[in-house]
């Protein structure tokens, strides 16, 4: 079956013929590519077709696709079982080897997902603080929980509505939106309501809506305003994790959030997610503390031998190469589009990720991304798509680049997008 006919087939079986919406193509006039292999920074869907991956399953394949090391370790834990729901080795030695190389963090809990650990991460500054009000900023996505599906309302900042059906005006109501770069308006919401904010939640590098690069001194200001009011940070890197440097943005900027949240990378392409944070703060959850969190699958060995290995292989000097990797992709992109209809755009780039987008006004929250963006990058993406290049299927997603996608690779997107 060609992937035309697989995904009619797959519309049957399941809404809208996808597991994860972003997978489904929409709005784009093509079918989603039904991928049978991945080998590096190559996929191949099943009628044959070869791609360069720049969506990485967004983002956990720092290493590429079948990295041999990690798979070596996968087939490893294998043979020796691959869930006891007890204690076992291989999530002890993540937890060290991490809490070891991040300086802000004492004590880790590994889940399944980043949705698990950012719903983790709420219930807990809930449950430390006694406080029942998170602040959000439009345009950061942390995963599918019922308090973070909630965008901007009219009216005061931060007030709030549900962005999806099913949650209910009472959740919409404890999460307060604010826009992206502007401090003055958390602080109006930390006036008005000053013992009521558990925590601000951010993706200290938004990379879910565009890359809305922050400047330090917001998050700086944000870390002060949580310290002032008695609120916790909470830095969601489930994308900047172990991708912008091993420590990821709490590292890199040197501003250390009270609580971080993990995903993608740290299960090197398995169902990984965690929570981590000082002793005094992670003690809060069961069984040693009042906040209740728990999984069957959770830690389980295969996840966490496939993470273990991947993190291990995070050296400075693979990050080194990463960058190196990213730059010349950006730079082969660049040429490329700015002599073939493509003058509108630009390519931000901060560490391996990579955003191109038709404005060249500098970007900071959503407001300022441009209003033809979809149509846009429909015609870059289906142009992409047919030289053998896969770009993340929507508008909003960064591309991903990865240890895999070296001079070789490099040099077969300069031919890919030339010929
Ligand atoms: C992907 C993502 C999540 C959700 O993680 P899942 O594993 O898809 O549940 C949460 N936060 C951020 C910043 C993400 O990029």
């Amino acid at each position: 079956m060609n992937n035309k006919e697989l995904f009619e087939k797959s519309l049957k079986y399941v809404p809208g013929g996808v597991h994860s919406p972003v997978r489904s193509f929409k709005g784009l006039h093509t079918t989603p590519r039904f991928i049978k292999s991945g080998k590096g920074a190559h996929i191949m869907d099943e009628e044959g077709k070869d791609y360069i991956d720049f969506c990485m399953s967004f983002g956990p394949l720092i290493h590429g696709h079948q990295d041999p090391e990690i798979k070596e370790a996968i087939i490893k834990a294998l043979e020796n079982g691959w869930t006891f729901g007890a204690c076992e080795k291989y999530s002890l030695e993540v937890a060290e080897y991490i809490i070891n190389k991040i300086c802000f963090i004492e004590q880790i809990r590994f889940m399944n997902s980043g949705t698990e650990a950012v719903m983790t991460a709420v219930r807990l500054a809930r449950g430390i603080t006694g406080r029942s009000k998170i602040i959000k900023f439009n345009g950061c996505y942390h995963g599918h929980l019922d308090a973070m599906l909630i965008k901007a309302g009219s009216g005061l900042a931060g007030m709030a509505e549900a962005s999806s059906k099913g949650v209910t005006a009472q959740q919409a109501g404890d999460t307060l939106i604010c826009e992206l770069g502007d401090l003055n308006e958390v602080k109006e919401v930390f006036e008005r309501l000053p013992n009521d904010i558990a925590a601000i939640f951010i993706e200290p590098l938004p990379a879910n809506n565009g890359l809305l690069i922050q400047d330090q001194a917001y998050l700086q200001g944000l870390r002060d305003l949580c310290t002032k009011y008695g609120a916790l940070l909470v830095f969601d890197e489930v994308i900047s994790g172990f991708r912008i440097g091993f420590g990821g943005m709490g590292c890199k900027t040197g501003i250390f959030p009270d609580l971080v949240t993990y995903g993608k990378i740290i299960g090197g392409g398995m169902p990984v997610g965690a929570v981590a944070g000082p002793k005094k703060y992670m003690e809060y959850l069961a069984p040693l503390g009042p906040v209740y969190q728990a999984g069957t699958l959770s830690g389980n060995p295969v996840a966490m031998a496939a993470g273990l290995v991947n993190l291990k292989k995070l050296t400075p000097e693979a990050y080194a190469k990463l960058e190196k990797n990213t730059v010349n992709v950006v730079n082969i992109m660049k040429d490329w589009m700015i002599k073939h209809g493509f003058e509108d755009y630009q390519t931000i780039q901060y560490g391996s990720l990579f955003y191109p987008i038709s404005t060249h006004a500098k970007l900071k929250n959503i407001t300022q991304l441009p209003a033809n963006m979809n149509e846009r990058f429909y015609t870059l993406f289906e142009t992409f798509l047919n030289k053998g290049i896969y770009l993340a299927p929507n508008a909003y997603e960064v591309g991903f680049c990865s240890l895999a996608h070296d001079e070789k690779v490099q040099q077969e997107l300069k031919h890919r997008l030339w010929t």
